[in-house]
């Protein structure tokens, strides 16, 4: 699975901000490697500039020297809806009469093919979801005047929003204002800090996907975005307005964010991710204790599980595995032998920590299997004796179709097998997975509303296929 996206917004009158955009969104490249971009407004004009790739590679001191101004919106980017390219690559910028405004989305849209008919577009005009939404924006400002130095954007937003299902955390700039909006499921967490004042500024207020983008630029958590919030923020500060109908409004946290996604050190809910994970792999241990002689994580994401499945069982916690660290932009290799070498570029055994040992290897999830049975053959080949698989999230038996990118149903191991079936294809002597109470207790965020559909097959709004209990029957 991969992240789909980052976006971090900054608004700080009397700073030149791209260096700060450049740190938020090294904060958050983890959510996507493909492309990185910035839209920096001085107040007059918006200057856009994106680039293939990582952040570091995309920005360099020359460039974030040109790009002045105190009003920006950054964005890093993973595909899940129109292709790997430039043209995709955002801030989505879009110009109206002699002004413009630039958009950055995390998530994915499920109505597209709707909005385009509703439009009269051609089916698949739009490159990409966020491209749709630029346009819908742009020709709703067009239809009521051309955009000025006064509130058309968050006109145009309060007509165009509640037409958009699906999933979306959005930043966006025009000359004059920073926008978050947050989807009435707020299935992508997205988080409000401010800049405290200095002696050359007034201060000024952030917007980021994750709280640790906050930190990194100095600024303080102030609160997390409500689902179906949009937040306006200008001279006069932040202001918040709902535009959407009461009854859409459902909180459905992506769950995957607690076990997978977000930064161990982010805050959701007021509780940091790591010690949830932490608690995760506690709960593991109590739901599928197993006779072993040490625990190990797979790096990154299941170690802090492996952690708290020892300190529960009471099985020494060692390493097993050691991660390239420099492995940076990866892509979704096409096909199982290209998946398999990328794994063994990132994953090595230490031979002498596993030889003879019976292992509890802990992971966060198991998508198609072939990392995770590659890990196996791995540690069996430096001498495992035995390789117990942990899983700290239920299994994953439903595709994504919220901003994650996921195989289509029969490629998720989870939706052919059970888990002894998936012992037998992965090699494992015994392969047991979180439950979902687990998961929830871990958590431990009471009353808080989660998306699970792709634990569960229950999708809190309507998807763009029709999905059995077997098998996808029909896409449009
Ligand atoms: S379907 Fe799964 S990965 Fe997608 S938003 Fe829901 S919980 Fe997250």
């Amino acid at each position: 699975m991969k992240e789909a996206c980052g976006v971090f917004g900054i608004y700080a009158p009397g700073v030149d901000v791209a260096h700060l955009v450049f740190d938020g969104l090294f904060a958050l490249q983890h959510r996507g490697q493909e492309s990185a971009g910035m839209a920096v407004s001085d107040g007059t004009e918006i200057v856009v500039s994106k680039e293939m790739g990582l952040v570091t590679s995309a920005f360099d001191g020359r460039k974030l020297a040109a790009l002045t101004g105190h009003l920006a919106l950054g964005h890093v980017r993973y595909s899940t809806g129109g292709a790997s390219t430039w043209q995709n690559a955002q801030p989505v910028y879009r110009s109206v009469g002699d002004q413009g405004f630039a958009l950055g989305h995390n998530g994915n849209l499920t109505n597209v093919a709707e909005l385009e008919a509703e439009q009269n577009m051609l089916p698949g005009i739009s490159s990409s979801d966020s491209d749709l939404v630029a346009e819908l924006l742009a020709l709703t400002i067009a239809g009521e005047g051309e955009l000025a130095s006064t509130n058309a954007l968050e006109e145009a937003l309060r007509v165009v929003l509640p037409r958009l299902w699906g999933a979306y955390s959005f930043g966006l700039i025009d000359t004059q204002h920073l926008i978050a909006v947050r989807d009435p499921n707020g299935f992508r967490p997205l988080c409000l800090g401010r800049l405290e004042p200095s002696e050359t500024s007034p201060g000024g207020w952030v917007i980021a996907s994750e709280s640790p983008a906050l930190d990194i630029v100095g600024a303080s958590f102030v609160r997390e975005l409500e689902p179906g919030e949009m937040v306006i923020i200008d001279d006069s500060g932040p202001r918040s307005v709902f535009p959407f109908p009461e009854s859409r409004i459902d909180p459905r946290l992506c769950v995957f964010e607690f076990v997978y996604f977000a930064r161990p050190d982010t805050k959701l809910f007021g509780k940091e991710i790591h010690a949830a994970r932490h608690r995760m792999g506690q709960q593991l241990a109590a739901e599928s204790m197993v006779d072993a002689d040490i625990v190990l994580g797979v790096p990154d994401s299941g170690v802090p599980a492996a952690e708290g499945f020892a300190e529960a069982s009471g099985i020494p916690f060692g390493q097993g595995l050691v991660k390239n660290r420099y492995i940076g932009r990866t892509f979704i290799a096409p096909t199982h032998q290209a998946r398999v070498d990328a794994v063994r570029r990132k994953l090595n055994p230490l031979r002498e920590s596993v030889e003879g040992k019976r292992l509890v290897v802990v992971d966060d999830s198991v998508v198609r299997g072939t990392t995770t049975g590659q890990i196996v053959r791995m540690l069996k080949e430096a001498g495992a004796l035995e390789v117990h698989l942990r899983i700290s999230s239920p299994p994953f038996a439903w595709p994504c179709f919220y901003g994650i990118d996921t195989p289509s149903r029969d490629e998720l191991l989870a939706a052919r097998m059970d888990a002894s079936e998936m012992a037998e294809f992965l090699g494992a002597d015994s392969v047991a997975f979180l439950s979902l109470e687990g998961l929830a207790k871990a958590i431990d965020a009471d009353g808080a509303g989660f998306c699970s559909a792709c634990l569960t097959g229950s999708y809190p709004t309507p998807v763009p296929v029709k999905i059995s209990s077997d098998r996808i029957l029909a896409t449009s």
